[in-house]
């Protein structure tokens, strides 16, 4: 799918870890329906918004981004009036924008991720072959073209055949629009982007600024070679088969990477039945490879059983917006003797958990999660990687909600130092959300309060 480096001026220049290697603007974006009355539908900014006269169903941060919104949504205003009560659901919604952005001469908008080479909307994957094939897809495709149908004027809406190929490149080529704090806001089609491939075990991964998508540099590379830069279209702390299965399922290929070739076998690792010893086991050993302990009678059904119990618990609440405290800590009780402590059953579990508690706003306990989970991201994402910056940012702020200043402190300086390089010296999320916990901590440490 991607172009080899080509030399500039003779010389292959070597790019550092955190470096922005692309930066896209949207071609076609939408804002989440739950995140409608809270943020602006065209910069994503949660400040002070009103609603549109016309359909009284989107909201502004004010003038200037209404202005910018209004060549798509000057289509989709009235209609979205029309159907009033109905709402079109968010993958709807993000097709007839698509759609109506192709009929203002959207073919021709080209996306560069190098200062020649260029992508456009027809260059993006379509997998119509795949998805015809696919059941589930298929109906999901008939719901939203009956939808669009009565949604959309008709002289802009394509054929079948036009419409189940946009619907290909929409469900294979977009991205979560990201908040600062990692959370999913929206999706977009970035074109130029969209030339990276996957990789279980990334070394490039997406941050935004509002919805302007930065490829940034995980590791150190070689060189600006698109072939050898991947990101992850997945959530990379499961297992290889469930990626597999996932990719297979959602964008047609099999993972052939090295992390899926040759898996770390932590990741699904079983504790050893003597406490002091640490080493992953695998649950069908007899003993532990290490310290020779062995497993008692029946463990490989208690393992495997603990294990479903999770599985079947983690895709509930990813479900659902409110995740259920009793359920992840019943979990967690339950993997605890049984999976390592770094299976990623039990990083997911703690991640729930996390999720549920800071809703609940029980700081304590909350941080007790977010500590556990420090460790284990920096193991699976590294140092590099936004989410393990984002934790650290996290563990800080518990730190702090609970007046223990100099624990907040180190937190928040690992935090700046690791969000630094994962978003960016320049990125507003040192200006809004770093630095005023760091100047807020400082300040406390030199009067001598809140646990300094
Ligand atoms: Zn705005
Ligand atoms: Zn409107
Ligand atoms: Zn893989
Ligand atoms: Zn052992």
């Amino acid at each position: 799918m991607a172009d080899k480096a080509v030399p500039v001026n003779g010389m292959i220049q070597e790019i550092k870890k955190g470096k922005t290697i692309l930066t896209a603007e949207p071609f076609a974006f939408v804002l989440s329906e739950q995140h409608r009355k809270e943020r602006c539908d065209q910069c994503f900014k949660s400040s002070k918004i009103s609603r549109c006269a016309g359909c009284q169903y989107v909201y502004y941060c004010g003038r200037n981004c209404q202005r910018k919104a209004w060549a798509i949504h000057k289509i989709e205003c009235p209609n979205i009036k029309r159907i009033h009560p109905r709402v079109l659901p968010d993958a709807a919604r993000m097709m007839a924008r698509i759609i109506i952005k192709l009929s203002q001469n959207g073919r021709e908008e080209r996306g560069y991720y190098t200062p020649t080479k260029y992508r456009v909307f027809d260059d993006l994957m379509s997998h119509v072959i795949d998805i015809k094939e696919d059941m589930k897809k298929m109906e999901h495709f008939t719901s939203l073209s009956m939808v669009l149908l009565e949604f959309l004027p008709n002289d802009i809406l394509p054929d079948v055949k036009e419409l189940l190929a946009i619907f290909g490149r929409m469900s294979v080529n977009s991205f979560n629009i990201l908040d600062t704090d990692m959370t999913s806001l929206g999706v977009g089609i970035y074109l130029g982007p969209s030339i990276i491939d996957h990789n279980c075990k990334p070394n490039a991964t997406a941050v935004f600024e509002g919805t302007t998508l930065m490829i940034r540099t995980l590791h150190d590379l070689p060189a600006l070679d698109w072939s050898q830069i991947h990101i992850t279209y997945i959530d990379v702390l499961k297992d290889m088969e469930t990626r597999r299965a996932e990719l297979r399922k959602s964008y047609y290929f099999l993972c052939e990477c090295e992390r899926c070739n040759t898996p770390e076998t932590i990741e699904i690792a079983a504790a050893c039945p003597n406490k002091t010893c640490t080493y992953p086991c695998q649950s069908t050993d007899s003993h532990c490879p290490k310290c020779c302990e062995e497993f008692p009678e029946g463990f490989k059904e208690c393992f495997d059983e603990v294990c479903e119990l999770s599985v079947y618990h983690l895709e509930k609440m990813a479900h659902t917006a409110c995740k259920h405290l009793d359920a992840a800590r019943m979990c967690l009780t339950k993997q605890e003797g049984i999976l390592h402590p770094y299976n990623l059953l039990v990083v997911r579990m703690l991640e729930m958990a996390l999720a549920a508690t800071m809703d609940l706003e029980r700081w304590e306990d909350a941080e007790v999660y977010a500590s556990q989970l420090t460790g284990r991201y920096l193991f699976y994402f590294g140092e590099t990687h936004p989410m393990t910056g984002q934790v650290h940012f996290v563990q800080a702020k518990l730190f702090s909600f609970q007046k223990k200043g100099r624990l907040a402190l180190e937190s928040i300086t690992k935090a700046a130092q690791l969000i630094k390089i994962s978003f960016g010296e320049d990125h507003s999320k040192i200006k809004n959300e770093i630095k005023p916990l760091l100047d807020q901590l400082l300040a406390e440490y030199h009067y001598g309060k809140n646990g300094f």
